[in-house]
């Protein structure tokens, strides 16, 4: 019988729940968990570890200072963001090229009349700039 409720009480949602996959007798089966649950054994687990001065990732080597890893954890968990960034950006302008072409918004996919952006988010883009604008000015104001 599935249950609709983890252990400790959190729903199985569909944001909620990860398949996880787990080989028995070389056959492949997948059973639930719940998110949260895993993500607080995880913190709760790497905190432990970070406060005894050692990495929280590869949980043996101490931690570089001023950071919650070690330093070959850092160098690998750089490497991976920087990797990350890349493929990001080549998926936005992927993203951004097939949208033009079609004639869509690159931001909220609705049609335009011809532009990169429709109407709202040209209004919104706008409103974040001079936002931003204001931002900037008011932190030179009060620096001085
Ligand atoms: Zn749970
Ligand atoms: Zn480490
Ligand atoms: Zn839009």
């Amino acid at each position: 019988m599935a249950s609709t409720h983890c252990k400790n009480g959190h729903e199985y949602t569909v944001e909620n729940t990860y398949i996880a996959p787990q080989y028995k007798r070389g056959k492949l089966y997948t059973f639930r968990q719940c998110k949260e649950c895993r993500k607080n054994v995880h913190n709760s687990l790497r905190v432990k570890h970070i406060s005894n001065g050692i990495c929280g990732r590869c949980k043996c080597r101490p931690l570089l200072e001023g950071y919650s890893s070690c330093e070959v954890c850092k160098a690998a968990t750089d490497k991976w963001k920087k990797e990350n960034r890349v493929r990001k950006d080549h998926y936005n302008k992927v993203r951004y090229e097939t949208l033009k072409a079609q004639g869509l918004c690159v931001t909220c996919k609705a049609p335009t009349d011809g532009n990169v952006y429709c109407r709202t988010c040209t209004t919104n883009a706008c409103r974040t700039r001079a936002y931003y604008r204001g931002l900037k000015s008011r932190n030179r104001w009060s620096k001085r």
